[in-house]
C-alpha cells in the first residue's frame, strides 16, 4: 500500500488541471551531444571457478578498455531465481544448505567488489550489471528458486535487507485484464526447468521493495549501474495499476473532461495492443509512467547509496527494438536505451551485405541504424541509444553477417554521427580479440574529440516532424513515414532531422528551410497552428499522405474545415512520400549537399554549437560500404568527395576547415564560400570522419 501512496502522491504533484497538450512529456531544456560510449557486453563469467577475480579475464579488458562494461551476472543473488537457488543442484536433485547460500552470497560480495574495482583500474569508466524489470523463476510448489529466498528473507538481514513485505510473490504477478496472470514467454520455459518463468508488476510494492534491495546491494559492492532487461514489457491490469490509472486519469483531466472524454470511466483500455483510442493512448502512457518511475527509483536508490561525489547510478534499460519512440516517454531520464535489433535475414549489424543470386547475378542490400539514433537527437532528452546487432535471428550467420573488424567500427561511427552519444555493442574480448584496436582507436579519438562531440546540437536544413504520441494510439505510419522520409532524404544528402514533440516549437523550426510532416494523423490544434505559422512566414511545408492532422490531440476525428488552413499552407502535398518534392523544380530539390552518386553510402549529419549564435559546424560522414561478415575485410574509400554544406544564416565559412577521424592524423582543408553554403572537397574518407567547419558572423556570398 505504501508504495501506492507514494504513486498517487508523485502523480498529484504534476496534477494538470485540463488535458494535457501534447499527451506525452516535454521539457524546457535540449540535452546536447556527447562522445559515444565504447562498449562491451559480455555475458560470461567474470569470476574463476574459485569464485575470485579473473586476472586473465581482467588483462584482456585492458586491452582497448570499454568505456562501459556490462559483465556477467554481477549481482551477488541470481537475476531470476535470487540468492538461494543453485539451478544445477536442483537439476542433479541435491540439497544445499541455507548457511551455505550465505557464504556463497557473501564471498560473492567481497569478489565482485573487487572485480568492479579491478576492471576500473584497468580503463573502464563503468561497471555496470543486469538484472530483469519483472522477472523472477521458482517453484511455489516445490519452494525453490526465488521461493526459498522468500522463505528466508530474514536471512539477509545481515545484508540490510528491508523488512519482508506482507504479500507472497504468487501475488506479484501482471494481470491480464480477466485477472489472469501474464506470462512472458511461457510458464514452463525451459531455462527455468524444473521451475517456472513469473512476470512481476513494477507497480506492485513488495516487488519494489525487493528491487530496491537489489539496487541498493549492487550500489554498496561497486557496481556503478543497472542494464535493465525487458524494460518494455509492462501490459498490467492488476489491482495497483488499476488504481494508479485511475489517479492517472484524475491528474491530468478536469472532472467535466472526464464526463466528456471517458464517459466517467476510470477503467483501463482492454485491448491495449488494438485500440485507437484516447483510453488506449492513456493505458499505454500511465504503463510507459509507470516505468519511468521505476527506472528513475533504480537510479535514486542506487545513488543514494553511492552518495552525491559519485556519478548517480547508471540506468541503461532494454525496450526500444521497433519502438525508438520510447525513448522520449519511459526512458527519457535514462542514460541510455537499448534497441535489441534482432529483426532480418540479413542481421542487423550496419555494412553492406552482396548476396548471389544465380550465376553473375548480385544483389546489394545495406543495413544501418540511423533512425533509432536519430530518435534521441530529435527528442533532446538525456538518454541515448545503444544498438545490439545480431549476424541473423535466431539463426547467425557470423561468416556472411557477422560484426568483423571494420563493422565494429562503422557501429560506433553510426552512434557518434547520428546518434549525439550512444553506444554500438561490442562482445567481449574472448569471443571478439579483433574488436581490440577498434575500441583502442575510437577510445583515442574520443579523448582527442571530446571537445567537438560535446555540447552541440543538431543543424539540417529539413527537419521530419516525428511526434511519438500517434505511436500510443497504436497508429504506426507516422513511425513508418519518419522512417521512410529520413532514409530516401540522407540518400539524398540532405540534412535531416528528427522534431519530436519536446523539440517542436516555433523557434526551433525557425532554423529549418523545410517541415516535413510524414502521414502524422494525430496532431494537436496548437501543433496544426505552429506549422501553418511556419509556412506563413516563409518556410517550406511538406505533407505527406491525406491523413494529417485528420485527428486532434486526443485522437478525436477534426472537422476538414479545420484541416484547410494546414493544407492550403503546405508548398507541397504528396500522397505517398517525400520523393516529388526532391524531383527537379520540386521544393527540396535545392537542398542536397552532394551529387548522389559521388559517395553513394556515404550518410551524414550536421551540429553547431550554438543555433542562436553558432561559431563551428560539424559535419559528420559515415561510409557504409564495409562488407558484412567475418569472412570479408573489405571497405571502400571515398576519394574527393566535393560538398556543398549550407551554412546557418549570417555566417560565412573561415578558409579552413578540419578533417578529423579515428582512423588517420587531422587534414587541414581548404573551404570557399558561395551561395550561402561552403565549399570542400574531402579528400579521404574510409568509415567515418567529421569536418570541423569554423564559423564566422557574415553574409554568404
Ligand atoms: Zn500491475
Amino acid at each position: 500500500m505504501r508504495a501506492v501512496a507514494v504513486l498517487l502522491a508523485t502523480l498529484s504533484a504534476v496534477a494538470a488541471l485540463a488535458a494535457p497538450d501534447p499527451l506525452v512529456p516535454v521539457s524546457e531544456a535540449y540535452v546536447t551531444t556527447t562522445p559515444a560510449y565504447t562498449y562491451i557486453l559480455d555475458r560470461g563469467p567474470v569470476l574463476t571457478e574459485e569464485g575470485e577475480v579473473d586476472q586473465e579475464y581482467i588483462n584482456l579488458i585492458a586491452q582497448g578498455p570499454p568505456s562501459l562494461l556490462e559483465s556477467g551476472d554481477l549481482t551477488p543473488g541470481h537475476p531470476y531465481f535470487g540468492p538461494v537457488c543453485d539451478l544445477p543442484a536442483i537439476r542433479a536433485g541435491e540439497q544445499v544448505p541455507l548457511e551455505e547460500f550465505l557464504q556463497r552470497y557473501a564471498d560473492r560480495r567481497v569478489a565482485i567488489a573487487q572485480y568492479t574495482d579491478a576492471a576500473r583500474a584497468a580503463g573502464c569508466d563503468r561497471v555496470i550489471a543486469y538484472i530483469c524489470m519483472m522477472t523472477t523463476g521458482g517453484d511455489p510448489e516445490e519452494r525453490t528458486g526465488f521461493w526459498a529466498f522468500w522463505d528466508n528473507w530474514e536471512a539477509f538481514e545481515q545484508f540490510d535487507i528491508p523488512p519482508r513485505p506482507d504479500s507472497d510473490p504468487v501475488n506479484w504477478q501482471q494481470r491480464r485484464p480477466d485477472g489472469e496472470p501474464v506470462i512472458a514467454y511461457r510458464r514452463d520455459h525451459p531455462p527455468y526447468a524444473p521451475m517456472f518463468r513469473w512476470t512481476n508488476c513494477i507497480n506492485n510494492p513488495a516487488w519494489r521493495a525487493y528491487q530496491q534491495w537489489v539496487t541498493e546491494e549492487a550500489a554498496r559492492i561497486g557496481i556503478d549501474g543497472f542494464f535493465v532487461d525487458n524494460a518494455g514489457t509492462h501490459h498490467c491490469y492488476c489491482e495497483h495499476c488499476r488504481r494508479g490509472f485511475e489517479e492517472w486519469l484524475k491528474s491530468r483531466y478536469t472532472e467535466a473532461e472526464i464526463a466528456e472524454l471517458f464517459a466517467g470511466d476510470l477503467s483501463m483500455a482492454p485491448d491495449w495492443g488494438a485500440g485507437t483510442d484516447l483510453r488506449t493512448a492513456e493505458t499505454l502512457l500511465f504503463w510507459r509512467a509507470s516505468i519511468h518511475r521505476f527506472l528513475g527509483d533504480v537510479r535514486r536508490w542506487g545513488s543514494a547509496i553511492r552518495g552525491e561525489a559519485s556519478s548517480p547510478f547508471f540506468v541503461f534499460p532494454n525496450g526500444l527494438h521497433s519502438r525508438p519512440f520510447h525513448i522520449a516517454t519511459s526512458f527519457r531520464d535514462c542514460d541510455l536505451a537499448m534497441d535489441e535489433n534482432s529483426f532480418g535475414e540479413l542481421g542487423t549489424h550496419p555494412g553492406q551485405i552482396t548476396q548471389h543470386i544465380v550465376a553473375g547475378m548480385y544483389d546489394q542490400h545495406v543495413n544501418d541504424n540511423i533512425l533509432a539514433y536519430k530518435y534521441a537527437t530529435g527528442a533532446g532528452f538525456p538518454c541515448r541509444t545503444n544498438l545490439l546487432c545480431r549476424a541473423g535471428y535466431p539463426r547467425a550467420d557470423e561468416a556472411a553477417l557477422g560484426a568483423n573488424r571494420n563493422v565494429g567500427s562503422l557501429g560506433v561511427a553510426e552512434a557518434s554521427a547520428f546518434g549525439g552519444g550512444g553506444c554500438y555493442l561490442h562482445r567481449g574480448p574472448r569471443g571478439g580479440d579483433w574488436l581490440i584496436p577498434v575500441r583502442e582507436r575510437w577510445n583515442a579519438f574520443f579523448d582527442r574529440c571530446a571537445p567537438d562531440l560535446t555540447g552541440k546540437q543538431p543543424w539540417g536544413q529539413v527537419a521530419i516532424f516525428a511526434p511519438v504520441a500517434p505511436s500510443y494510439f497504436n497508429d504506426r505510419s507516422t513511425y513508418a513515414g519518419t522512417d521512410n522520409t529520413l532514409r530516401t532524404l540522407l540518400e539524398r544528402k540532405i540534412l535531416a532531422d528528427l522534431v519530436l514533440e519536446n523539440t517542436f516549437s516555433a523557434e526551433r523550426l525557425a532554423r529549418y528551410e523545410a517541415v516535413v510532416v510524414p502521414y502524422v494523423p494525430i496532431m494537436t490544434d496548437a501543433q496544426v497552428q505552429t506549422l501553418i505559422d511556419y509556412a506563413r512566414s516563409g518556410g517550406t511545408l511538406i505533407l505527406i499522405g491525406d491523413s494529417v492532422a485528420s485527428r486532434d490531440g486526443l485522437g478525436r476525428e477534426r472537422d476538414p474545415a479545420d484541416v484547410q488552413a494546414l493544407q492550403t499552407a503546405a508548398a507541397m502535398r504528396t500522397p505517398g512520400s517525400v520523393h516529388p518534392a526532391l524531383a527537379e523544380g520540386g521544393p527540396l530539390a535545392h537542398l542536397p549537399t552532394g551529387s548522389r552518386n559521388a559517395g553513394s553510402l556515404v550518410r551524414m549529419a550536421a551540429y553547431v554549437d550554438d543555433p542562436e549564435a553558432p561559431t563551428e559546424l560539424l559535419l559528420h560522414m559515415v561510409n557504409y560500404e564495409v562488407r558484412l561478415g567475418m569472412a570479408h575485410d573489405e571497405v571502400g574509400v571515398v576519394k574527393d568527395l566535393a560538398l556543398t554544406v549550407p551554412l546557418p544564416e549570417g555566417t560565412v565559412a573561415a578558409d579552413q576547415a578540419v578533417l578529423k577521424r579515428p582512423d588517420g592524423e587531422d587534414v587541414p582543408v581548404a573551404v570557399s564560400n558561395a551561395d550561402g553554403r561552403a565549399r570542400v572537397t574531402v579528400p579521404e574518407l574510409t568509415i567515418y570522419g567529421y569536418l570541423r567547419i569554423p564559423l564566422q558572423r557574415g553574409e554568404g556570398q
